[in-house]
């Protein structure tokens, strides 16, 4: 039998009861933007192992090839190299969208291109979404939150954030997306998902980011000292990439727009960060301290309540257990880069 759009399949719903005896679920066509990056090739490892058909939009700023390489000659998998921030056309039935330098370092890199993509990459992506009926999800982030004055985070909360800020291309780039995403949704019925993730950490990450998770992980590696900035109590809330592209995947599949926030309510200073990382990697590894960034959010975490009762989602992987995980990527990376050098 063919079915129809998403829209109106009842195979792929949440609740799974739908589904007929013996009946398999159609093979959707997802796109997922900004797939050849961190979070992104992660969920796409999870979308084409359903038996999906992925098409990755990727324009390789801070996204790397590498990433995807298990998936290349795969008929289920393609990778067009693109900027979201031009038009594009495609046939599908989902969109993930995620294209966006997410470390400070490297959105600040050029922060005009940041807010182009953010607002021109995500009207593109609607426009698409619009045109071909398709779901769009948001890859948001807790940085609408800014410099919270309430904590933990729930949804409802505005935010306190700096218009005119060096992180502003970023933090109200993705306000503006949101904005966007939900006129499109009461505009033009377009069915929408809402995420605001939280710090998320884990293997391919790029090792200088500039992310306090990778910064850390690396320098132990290389036994160099770790930056801590500012007096290191400020504080996030770090969660293992699985978690995250399971609650994605959970967002996208459910019945509820959001916003949902997606992170591990595990709240955790610097320098207590540090300390964990010091188990996992070196005890004699040394701390420096660095004079902070301009805006730097003293603290977040995350309530997931919504998440658990609306998605049935919690994170499963605490910060000591999922730090190994990546030690062993940024192991393998690292003294790889050596080798090549000495060669
Ligand atoms: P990442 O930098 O590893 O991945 C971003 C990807 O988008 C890269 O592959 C990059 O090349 C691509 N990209 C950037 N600009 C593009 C453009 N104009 N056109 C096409 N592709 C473009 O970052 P990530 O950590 O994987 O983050 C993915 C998404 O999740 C981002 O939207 C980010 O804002 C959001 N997010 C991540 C975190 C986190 O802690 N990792 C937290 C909050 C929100
Ligand atoms: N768009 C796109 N792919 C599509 C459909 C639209 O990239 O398949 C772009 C389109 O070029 C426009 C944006 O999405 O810049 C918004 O499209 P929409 O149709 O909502 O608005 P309009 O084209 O009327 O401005
Ligand atoms: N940070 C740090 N040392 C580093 C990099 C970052 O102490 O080498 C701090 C940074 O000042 C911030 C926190 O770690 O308070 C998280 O920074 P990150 O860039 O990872 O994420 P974000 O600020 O976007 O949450």
């Amino acid at each position: 039998p063919t079915f129809p759009a998403i829209r109106s399949n009842p195979l792929i719903t949440s609740s799974g009861g739908k589904i007929p005896l013996g009946l398999r679920r159609k093979a959707l066509r997802v796109v997922v933007t900004g797939g050849a990056g961190f979070v992104g090739s992660h969920l796409v490892d999870r979308l084409v192992d359903r038996g999906d058909q992925v098409i990755v939009v990727d324009n390789f700023f801070t996204g790397r090839k590498e990433n995807l390489q298990r998936h290349f000659g795969n008929p289920n998998f393609e990778l067009i190299r693109h900027d979201v921030v031009e038009p594009i056309l495609l046939e599908v039935d989902q969109i993930y969208h995620l294209a966006c330098p997410a470390s400070p370092v490297h959105y600040k890199h050029n922060p005009v291109k940041t807010i182009k993509t953010n607002v021109m990459g995500t009207l593109n992506m609607l426009g698409l979404a619009k045109r071909v009926g398709a779901r769009f999800l948001l890859t948001s982030t807790s940085e609408v939150y800014g410099d919270p004055l309430e904590h933990p985070q729930k949804e409802e909360y505005w935010g306190n954030v700096n218009p005119i800020g060096v992180r502003s291309c970023y933090d109200e780039g993705k306000r503006t997306a949101e904005t966007l995403t939900m006129d499109y949704h009461r505009g033009a019925d377009v069915e929408v998902r809402i995420a605001r993730i939280f710090n998320t950490y884990g293997p391919r990450m790029c090792i200088d980011d500039g992310r306090v998770v990778s910064n850390f992980v690396a320098q132990a590696l290389r036994k160099e000292p770790m930056t801590v900035y500012g007096d290191g109590k400020q504080t996030r809330s770090f969660q293992f990439v699985s978690d995250l592209v399971e609650g994605l995947m959970r967002l996208m599949e459910g019945d509820h727009i959001g916003p949902f926030n997606l992170g591990n309510p595990g709240e955790f200073t610097m320098l207590e960060l540090a300390e964990v990382v010091k188990e996992v990697i070196d005890p004699n590894a040394k701390i420096e301290f660095h004079p902070n960034t301009a805006d730097d959010p003293h603290m977040r975490k995350p309530d997931i309540s919504k998440a658990k009762e609306k998605l049935g989602w919690e994170p499963k992987i605490a910060l000591k257990d999922g730090l190994p995980l990546m030690v062993e990527d940024f192991r393998q990376r690292v003294f790889g880069d050596r080798q090549e050098k000495i060669e």
